[in-house]
Order: C-alpha cells, then sequence, then structure tokens
C-alpha cells in the first residue's frame, strides 16, 4: 500500500530543510512568494483528500504511488526553486529602499549561509577527487538544481528563481571558495543563457530556458575558435540562409560544457560582406547538442579547474531552424558581449572566494606551523603577506558587488564588470601565490589544499575576457569620460 502519510511528511520535511526553517519560509511567504506557496499547500491538500477514495481502488495505487512521488519531488524542488526566487524579490525590495548600504539583506545572508554548509559539507570534501580525475561535478550539479541555485538567473516565468546579479555573485563566491572547477562547470551554464536572457523571443525563451528548469541540464557558450578568442570579430564560423534555416560550418575550441550541455549558444558570421562592422556581420543561435552535424571533441587536460569540461566542438553542415536566430540577424556579436555585464561580476566573484580560501588555508596553517621559536604568522613578513591578502579579497568582493549592484539597478555597468573581472583574477592569482610561499614546501605538494588554488587561479586572467582585454575596456571607457563620447 501507498504509504500517503509517509510522503507527505516527506514533503513537510523538506520545507524547513531547504530553508533554516519554517517560520523563515512563512515569512518569505509573506514577502512576496505566497503565490507559489498557496499552489503548494493546496495540491499537498487535495492529494490528502484523494488519499481517502484513491487509496480504495487497488488498481489505481501503482500509478497513485508514482504521481505521488512525481508530486512530491516537484515539490521539494520547486520549494527550494520558489523560495530563492522570493528571496530575490525581497532582496529587490531592500536593496531599492536606501541609499549605500554594506549590509547584506537577511534573505543574500541566508543564501550566503546556506550555501556555506552544502560547500563545506559536499563540495570541498570531494575537490581533490575531482581535480585529480577531471570527473565532471554531476552529483554537485544536481544538487545545485534541486536547491535552486543553478539557473538562478532565469526569469519567474520561465521557472527560474530569478535572482539578480548580487545574490548571483553572493552564489557564485561560496561555490568559487569551494572549488572553482565546480564553480566554472556551474556558471558555464549562466554564461550560455545570458544571451537569451538578453535577446531570445517568448517562444525560445520557454523553449530553452524553461527546459533548464524543467529538467536537470546543461548548456554551453560557443563563442571561441581556435584562430580567434580575444578578437572575437575574428571568428570564422558561418552560418548561411538557406530557405526556412540556416547551415552552420566552422569550429569552436576551449567551450566550457561543450560535451555535456543540452544546447548551444553559437556566434557565427551571417554578412557575406568582408568589409562588413562586427555590429552587422554576426548572429546568434541557439543550436540543439544532439543536431547532425556537430562533433564535439576530446576534454581538454587542462592546468586547473580540471573537473570543468572543456572541449573543441565542430559544425558541418549543421541545419538550424530560422526560429533558433535570437533578435535579428547581424545583433549576435552586440548580444554575445553584452551577456558579459552580467556574468563578468559573477566570475570575478568566483575568483574572489578562491583568494578567500587561499587567505583561510594560510591564516590556518600560519598560525600552527611553527619556526624559530613562534608560529610564523608572527613573522612580520608573514603577516603583511596575510595583510595584503585580505586587502585584496576585501577590495575583490567590494568591485564585484558593486558591478553587480550597478547591472541590477539598470546603470551602464561594462566598465564596472571589467574592473571587477580584472582586480578579482589578479587577486586570486597574487592571494593563491602567497598562500603557496606561506605552505613553504607543503605549498607545493598536492596532500595539501594550496597547490590547487595556484593552479586553478590562472584561467580567471585568461576567460571571459583576458586580463588584457578588461584593461582595453577599462581604459576606453576611462578615457571616453576625458573625450566626452
Ligand atoms: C578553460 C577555458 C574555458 C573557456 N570557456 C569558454 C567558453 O565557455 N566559451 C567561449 O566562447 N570561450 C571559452 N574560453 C575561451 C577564452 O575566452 C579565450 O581563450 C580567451 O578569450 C583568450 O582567447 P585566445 O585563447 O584566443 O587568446 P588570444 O586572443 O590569442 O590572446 C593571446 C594573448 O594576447 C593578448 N591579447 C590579445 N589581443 C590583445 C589586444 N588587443 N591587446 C592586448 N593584448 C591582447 C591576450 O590577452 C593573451 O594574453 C575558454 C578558455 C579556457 C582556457
Amino acid at each position: 500500500m501507498v504509504n500517503i502519510a509517509d510522503t507527505l511528511n516527506t514533503f513537510e520535511l523538506a520545507v524547513p530543510t531547504t530553508r533554516s526553517s519554517l517560520e523563515n519560509l512563512i515569512t518569505l511567504h509573506r514577502r512576496g512568494g505566497g503565490k507559489y506557496f498557496r499552489d503548494i499547500f493546496l495540491e499537498s491538500r487535495s492529494y490528502r483528500a484523494g488519499q481517502i477514495t484513491r487509496n480504495n481502488c487497488p488498481t489505481r495505487v501503482v500509478w497513485y504511488k508514482a504521481r505521488l512521488d512525481k508530486m512530491c519531488a516537484n515539490i521539494i524542488t520547486r520549494t527550494a526553486r520558489l523560495s530563492v526566487g522570493a528571496i530575490s524579490q525581497c532582496s529587490r525590495r531592500f536593496n531599492s529602499t536606501g541609499g549605500l548600504s554594506f549590509e547584506l539583506s537577511e534573505e543574500q545572508k541566508e543564501i550566503r549561509s546556506t550555501l556555506k554548509r552544502v560547500v563545506a559539507e559536499e563540495y570541498i570534501p570531494k575537490a581533490a577527487h575531482h581535480d585529480a580525475t577531471g570527473e565532471y561535478p554531476w552529483n554537485m550539479m544536481r544538487k545545485l538544481h534541486e536547491l535552486g541555485f543553478l539557473n538562478t538567473h532565469i526569469p519567474e516565468e520561465y521557472g527560474g528563481s530569478d535572482l539578480d546579479c548580487v545574490a548571483g555573485s553572493i552564489i557564485s563566491e561560496e561555490l568559487g571558495y569551494g572549488c572553482t572547477g565546480m564553480q566554472t562547470a556551474f556558471d558555464g551554464n549562466n554564461l550560455a543563457q545570458a544571451p537569451l536572457i538578453v535577446a531570445a523571443n517568448e517562444n525560445q525563451k520557454k523553449k530553452y530556458l524553461g527546459r533548464m528548469t524543467d529538467e536537470f541540464l546543461m548548456c554551453a557558450y560557443a563563442v571561441t575558435e581556435p584562430g580567434a578568442g580575444s578578437d572575437v570579430a575574428g571568428i570564422k564560423t558561418k552560418a548561411e540562409k538557406k530557405g526556412d534555416d540556416y547551415v552552420i560550418n566552422g569550429q569552436k575550441m576551449w567551450i566550457t560544457n561543450a560535451g555535456v550541455a543540452n544546447w548551444y549558444f553559437v556566434l557565427a558570421k551571417t554578412s557575406s560582406d568582408s568589409g562588413a562592422p562586427s555590429s552587422k556581420a554576426f548572429s546568434g543561435f541557439i543550436v540543439d547538442a544532439d543536431s547532425p552535424g556537430v562533433t564535439v571533441g576530446r576534454k581538454e587536460d587542462n592546468m586547473g579547474q580540471r573537473c570543468s569540461d572543456t572541449r573543441g566542438i565542430s559544425f558541418e553542415d549543421v541545419v538550424v531552424p530560422k526560429e533558433n536566430l535570437l533578435g535579428k540577424e547581424g545583433d549576435g556579436f552586440k548580444i554575445a558581449m553584452t551577456a558579459f555585464d552580467r556574468t563578468r561580476p559573477v566570475v570575478a566573484s568566483s575568483a574572489t572566494g578562491l583568494a578567500q580560501r587561499a587567505l583561510d588555508e594560510s591564516t590556518k596553517y600560519s598560525l600552527e606551523r611553527r619556526t624559530m621559536g613562534k608560529a610564523i604568522a608572527e613573522h612580520q613578513a608573514i603577516a603583511f603577506m596575510l595583510a595584503d591578502m585580505a586587502i585584496n579579497v576585501e577590495l575583490a568582493r567590494t568591485a564585484c558587488l558593486k558591478a553587480a549592484w550597478m547591472y541590477d539597478n539598470g546603470y551602464p555597468s561594462t566598465f564596472y564588470a571589467s574592473v571587477a573581472k580584472a582586480f578579482a583574477a589578479d587577486a586570486a592569482n597574487k592571494c593563491a601565490t602567497d598562500a603557496v610561499q606561506i605552505f613553504g614546501g607543503a605549498g607545493f605538494n598536492k596532500e595539501y589544499p594550496v597547490e590547487k588554488l595556484m593552479r586553478d587561479a590562472k584561467i580567471f586572467q585568461i576567460y571571459e575576457g583576458t586580463a588584457q582585454i578588461q584593461r582595453l575596456i577599462i581604459s576606453r571607457g576611462h578615457m571616453s569620460k576625458y573625450l566626452g563620447k
């Protein structure tokens, strides 16, 4: 017999485990998530009533159990995801009320503390294994999906939790603290979805963003090619219009999540005019990963962030329906670049998480390790290194949150996103290198945590725009103020 009481208990238990307490949920309910909680409670009540009649009909028991199990699984996932949505609405309300404040809202603190716990209990213990084997962190991604922390910027109408960029940065910093390889796997989704959030029409959003929240799926942003990374305008992949379709030919390289993605955002050249400016020459497409003609390359053997899936992709006569064109033909370059205003503060926050981890590990070690009769933390040379690390962490975090806040509040944020990305990437590298130094010989050894941090940190100065490209953007933004552009 189906034990409905147990199943409903599972639902009731799920509520306090996804947030810290039932009272907290009720508060969230009042502050904006009411619609969803009402639905959930009504659903559970109607099933409770259904139990009385349907349990008397043995032929329906198996069907009923399956429905009930599925419903409870959905409720658990939705409860987690939608309470995150309610948190987002509350944060926005709090954020828009006053002037300058460095105080996180209660809800933002809640996000941070939930993730701190998940990262400490589940990410950090598994990070070394994923680093050594390169195994994709499926379980971690699934857990984030269940908790509603994957795909957080997808709007509510497509099933997402619609978190703002500040909340996204908080999540990213905590995940980056645990393992930036896992965070990059996670962030591949945000990067791929950002062009759709910026430019997709209603049908595209329903189909491709909705799919990401209904199911547990990954996606990828495919712009870089073997011959063009920083020089995005130099990409060669072509999309030719043939009847109602586009036919894509070309190669992409270094694509995060390429081997695990359900679909790709692909930037391709649609103009046959070799003199066309980049603002007109390229278009963005959504390409299903299982389209005939798509071939995914081997997993690249990278220096750091080794569990993230990086591969090349080749497109050979890949037919894409015109319905999968994002915006208008020629809009692609702008769409692909605009996405970075949203994603750079988040990736910079992951670098900040790594820097914080380097600082924490070094501080603990330097308080235990003794030389010349005292803890090495008491040698001024070490204490000042820790002070420099703390300066870097504080400033990186502030730059990330400012860039995210500018984006959330509708200010032009490209300059600030690049400041955050450039500074946090350098901070992560400086802190990780100094951590290895503080650990001495142990810092160079895989039994200790900091050599991984040093290997993982380097990519922050390369992907999502290199350190040099960020400075190009910052210098242009800076000069424009003087030149009045
Ligand atoms: C692990 C990993 C994951 C990645 N994930 C993705 C992804 O998901 N999607 C995606 O599309 N791409 C991805 N990339 C690609 C990444 O964004 C590019 O590697 C990066 O933009 C640099 O491009 P490049 O490798 O072609 O280097 P190049 O552009 O050839 O640059 C080489 C060097 O020259 C410098 N340089 C280039 N142009 C200038 C200039 N004008 N002024 C000053 N210096 C300059 C660069 O800063 C760099 O130091 C990933 C890369 C890696 C390694």
